[in-house]
């Protein structure tokens, strides 16, 4: 048992230099050269009431550090409000933007801005369309593999449902489930939505989907979907997968106050993300697991970028980060569970 445990902490120390290593790594070889000056960056975060992004946006205060002026918005999830943000911004004098956009179809009318004022531009967490993409040479994308977290959460369902045969009530063999979707177009929310249920389906567990609607990412939302689903369908329900964690928790607090989580009364739930107030889920056994959603290095990457091309760097200079073909760093997810939950505490640390 001893010699397991120590292969078993071995194996998660492993992982957490996988994960969050290159954070690390990077931060001292994007030290400045002594010549760098601090530029002025103009920063949109789509809202700030959003739990993820609020990581998103501390990691990239503290990597902007003394490195970058950082002039930061709230767009409060409204796409004009943005817009004209970013006008204000260049007439600031910003040396470059990084943006996460409220609409991800908006991207052409700040890629038109930008353009206008010859400005570089790094957008990050709603990754814009490939033509708009390719319509800008100095525009970037910092974000993730949207399909991968679908794929690992509809492992951690399989894995999980696997393990479990109580959790089949009705013993028909099939997921019984309902879905709580991020924000619709968004290229996240539609990823995770049919990668977690093909990924359930390629384990060759059969699946029914009782209700799929919209959370908009948000807690309260979710809270309200679930006690919807509950009233009408109760315990048909066997299984809640959440395309982020925000709503997964809503519908944590949904079921508790209708009693489950005592006694054997229970309901898988997984999410996305594995922001700090899922780990206490976890821990709970009221989360099945979740998939790590690295802010602190999508946020890191984000400010490198956007600083490197306000000093008239090449973009990637002096770090770590790689782009793919689509002019995008994509910062890999990982599962999380009980098993490894260090690995995400060690992530969203301070
Ligand atoms: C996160 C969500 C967040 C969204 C905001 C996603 O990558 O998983 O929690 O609300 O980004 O755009
Ligand atoms: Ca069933």
């Amino acid at each position: 048992m001893k010699k397991l445990l120590s292969v078993l902490m071995i194996l998660t120390l492993m992982f957490s230099l996988a994960a969050c290593g290159s954070s690390e790594q990077s931060s001292s070889e994007a030290q400045p050269e002594a010549e760098a000056s601090a530029p002025k960056i103009g920063v949109t975060i789509y809202k700030f009431d959003d739990n993820f992004m609020s990581f998103v946006r501390r990691s990239i205060e503290k990597s902007a550090g003394d490195q970058a002026e950082l002039v930061l918005n709230d767009s409060q999830n409204d796409q004009a409000k943005q817009n004209e943000q970013v006008e204000m911004m260049i007439s600031k004098g910003v040396k470059s933007l990084a943006i996460n956009l409220v609409d991800p179809q908006a991207a052409a009318t700040i890629i038109s801005k930008a353009k206008e004022a010859e400005l570089p531009v790094v957008f990050f967490n709603k990754e814009p369309s490939e033509q708009d993409m390719a319509s800008y040479d100095k525009a970037w994308y910092v974000g993730t593999t949207s399909s991968e977290s679908g794929v690992i959460q509809g492992e951690l369902i399989a894995d999980s449902w696997k393990a479990n045969p109580a959790w089949d009530k009705n013993g028909d063999g099939k997921i019984q489930y309902v879905l709580l979707k991020g924000e619709p177009g968004h290229p996240d929310a539609e990823a995770r939505t049919k990668y977690a249920v093909e990924t359930v389906v390629e384990k060759g567990i059969e699946v029914e989907e009782l209700e799929l609607q919209t959370g908009m990412w948000d807690s309260v939302k979710g809270k309200e979907l679930m006690d919807a689903w509950i009233a009408k369908h109760g315990d048909k329900i066997e299984y809640v997968i959440a395309n982020n964690d925000a709503m997964a928790l809503g519908a944590i607090n949904s079921l508790k106050a209708e009693g489950y989580f005592e006694g054997d009364k229970f309901m898988p739930v997984v999410g996305v993300d594995a922001i700090p107030d899922a780990l206490t889920q976890i821990e709970a056994g009221t989360l099945v697991g979740s998939v790590l959603n690295d802010a602190a290095n999508q946020g890191k990457a984000t400010v490198d970028l956007a600083i490197n091309v306000a000093n008239g760097k090449d973009v990637l200079e002096g770090t770590e980060w790689k782009l793919d073909d689509k002019k995008a760093v994509r910062v890999p997810y990982l599962a999380i569970t009980k098993d490894n939950i260090q690995v995400a505490k060690d992530c969203y640390a301070e």
